[in-house]
Formats: C-alpha cells, sequence, structure tokens
C-alpha cells in the first residue's frame, strides 16, 4: 500500500465516505485499475450518481445491487455527472437513461469536443491516422484504431456518447453545485481528457479527482491528433488541484486518499522521468516517434516491442506523442519534417526539474 492511501474493504462493494456519499465499485473485466468508482449522493431530495461504469453484460445489477444495500431504487436517481467520456466511466449512461431518465451534468468543453468528433467523424478519423502515418506507426496499430473508431461511431456502442453531446447542464470551471450538505466547486482539468473535471469540496476539504489524480496508476495522456498538447495541460491542471486544500481524495479508480500533494509531485517525477529518457534517446539522432516509442521501457510483461499486442502499442505511442509534443512545445526538442514524415531531435540530454510554459532560448 502506498502511503497515505486508506485501506477499505475490497469485499464492500459500497461504502459511505462521508454522510450520505457512497463509493460504489463497478466492475472493469480484464483491467489492472480491478474496478471503476461510481459515486453516490442523497440528500433526501436529489440523488446523483456520478460517474456510471462501464455497460458490461452485468453492470447495471451490480449498480441495483449497491444502491439496494442503501435501500435506493436505481429509479429514484434525479441527476447523472461525468467527470470525463472515457468509456469506463459514461458506458452505462445510456441503459440508465432508459431505465431511469435524470437530468445529465457534463463538462461543456467536452461536449462540445464530442460533437464536433460525431459531426466530423471521418475528418477526425482521416487526420488521426494521417498524423500516425507520419510519425511512423505502423499497420498493425493502424488497422487497430480504424477498428475502434468504427466500434466508438456504430449505433450500439455510441448511446451513451450521443447523450453527452446534449447534456442537460453544460458544467465549466468554478460553476457550483449543491447537494445537501455539499457544495461542490467545478474544476475543469483536461489533461486525461480535454475537459475533465473533478469537484471540490471546501468545507469537508475532498476532492473527487475522476481519473485526473489516481493513488497508484499514472493516468494515461495522450495525444492522437496534430493539434493540442495534452501533457502540457495535465501539468496545469495538477499545478491548479495543487492549489487546493485537499485533505482526502476520492478518484475514478482504487482507493480513496489522503496525500494529494505527494501524490502530484510523483505523477511529476513521473513524467519528468519519461522526458528526460526520451531526449536521451533522441540525442544526437533524429528519430520518429514510433522508433522512440520503441526504444522506452514499457510495463508490460513482454520481452521486446515487437511481441507487444497493437493496443498497447497504440496506448505506448499516444503516450510518447503526447510527450514529445511538450518537450516541443518547450523547445527541448526539435521537429524535423521531411519527405512528408516527422522526426525529433533532442536540443538538450536532460532536463533537471520541470519548468512549464518556460520557453528556452
Ligand atoms: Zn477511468
Amino acid at each position: 500500500m502506498i502511503k497515505g492511501e486508506i485501506s477499505l474493504s475490497d469485499n464492500n462493494k459500497i461504502e459511505e465516505v462521508y454522510p450520505n456519499l457512497f463509493k460504489i465499485k463497478m466492475p472493469f473485466e480484464n483491467s489492472p485499475l480491478g474496478y471503476i468508482n461510481s459515486y453516490f449522493i442523497n440528500d433526501g431530495k436529489k440523488k446523483i450518481l456520478i460517474d456510471t461504469g462501464f455497460n458490461l453484460s452485468g453492470s447495471l445489477d451490480e449498480l441495483k445491487d449497491s444502491l439496494g444495500m442503501i435501500k435506493i431504487d436505481i429509479s429514484e436517481i434525479t441527476d447523472i455527472l461525468l467527470t470525463h467520456y472515457h468509456i469506463d466511466h459514461v458506458g452505462l449512461l445510456s441503459n440508465l437513461k432508459k431505465a431511469v431518465n435524470p437530468k445529465i451534468l457534463f463538462s461543456k468543453k467536452e461536449a462540445e469536443l464530442l460533437d464536433t468528433m460525431f459531426s466530423y467523424s471521418e475528418t477526425y478519423l482521416k487526420n488521426t491516422l494521417e498524423f500516425y502515418v507520419k510519425n511512423g506507426v505502423d499497420d498493425g496499430v493502424i488497422r487497430l484504431v480504424k477498428k475502434i473508431n468504427k466500434m466508438n461511431f456504430s449505433s450500439s456502442f455510441n448511446g451513451s456518447y450521443r447523450l453527452l453531446t446534449n447534456p442537460d447542464i453544460s458544467l465549466a470551471d468554478d460553476d457550483n453545485i449543491s447537494v445537501g450538505d455539499y457544495s461542490f466547486k467545478v474544476i475543469l482539468t483536461p489533461g486525461h481528457s480535454p475537459g475533465h473535471i473533478c469537484l471540490y469540496e471546501p468545507d469537508f476539504k475532498f476532492l473527487i479527482a475522476g481519473d485526473h489524480i489516481l493513488p497508484k496508476t499514472t493516468p494515461n495522456v495522450t495525444l492522437d491528433e496534430e493539434d493540442g498538447n495534452p501533457l502540457y495541460d495535465y501539468f496545469k491542471s495538477l499545478d491548479k488541484i495543487e492549489g487546493y486544500d485537499v485533505k482526502r481524495v476520492l478518484p475514478g479508480h482504487q482507493n480513496v486518499f489522503t496525500d494529494c500533494h505527494r501524490r502530484i509531485q510523483d505523477l511529476r517525477d513521473h513524467h519528468l522521468e519519461r522526458c528526460n529518457e526520451i531526449l536521451e534517446i533522441a540525442w544526437e539522432k533524429e528519430l520518429n516517434a514510433y522508433q522512440i516509442a520503441s526504444l522506452l521501457h514499457w510495463n508490460v510483461n513482454c520481452s521486446s516491442w515487437d511481441q507487444i499486442d497493437p493496443f498497447q502499442k497504440w496506448m505506448a505511442i499516444g503516450e510518447t506523442l503526447a510527450h514529445l509534443k511538450f518537450l516541443a512545445s518547450e523547445r527541448y526538442i526539435d521537429i524535423i519534417e521531411k519527405d512528408g514524415k516527422i522526426l525529433y531531435l533532442a536540443k538538450i540530454q536532460n532536463i533537471p526539474y520541470l519548468r512549464i510554459g518556460h520557453q528556452r532560448v
């Protein structure tokens, strides 16, 4: 167990972490993350569910079961708030909407992004694939991305996404949400996803963190198109949360934990180490992103890059590209375009500490 983590019994599907605020473990099969956390707040009138979990065959029954333990029927849910659009957090939304008809609360920024993705799905896929090809990505990964994209936009899969493009209440940075004794401040924390939100409760001093800060796993920060600088955004969002007095973090996966500021520093250190690993590899060598990804150390059960399956390679490439984009924006690395391909060359071998937004001369 890491320092600051609170041990909650793994057998308990539902735990009251604050008065009338419950953490519900929702299934997340075949994932090292184990399960995804939904949160449920009951103020007598309003009954709000935060994140729904995946749409697996038994998910709805699991939720019914857990809420049944606190004598709540799912039909009583009045509001559903989503921290970000990833399928492990929103997958069950369309089924719940059919069964319950709650109000949907969702990040304005992320809703607009999803709407654009749906409206221009062909362009979105084309841009992503072009960006990958320019960065040397192999055919196996390209085929996988096409397949996943088709699935995401298929009617059987996208019901939840569609609902999010037009939420009942759009949330922006600094908005307030009152539920019973709690008055949450919405904090926009882009990085893990472009319009990710956290909720901060200033009296009780806890943070519902979604996937922005997890106690054990480093939240994935990925780049899949030319535009954007998600790692820069992520660092800025870590800085933002550091400005709050957070006594406990209620994360989207794993256990509730206390040491928020220390965890933020661990996450910065992790990414700094990753940046330095990349600079070392691209020092005095012009390489494409795929080559750089293949030379990095990945925490997977394979002896070589070639044995890594396309899904893990895709994750690795996205993460590498996010770091390269950040390093280029901070002028630690040069981007060289040659014959329609993108190559990277480090300008410095090592950065001793992070200075975000600092433009080197
Ligand atoms: Zn997640």
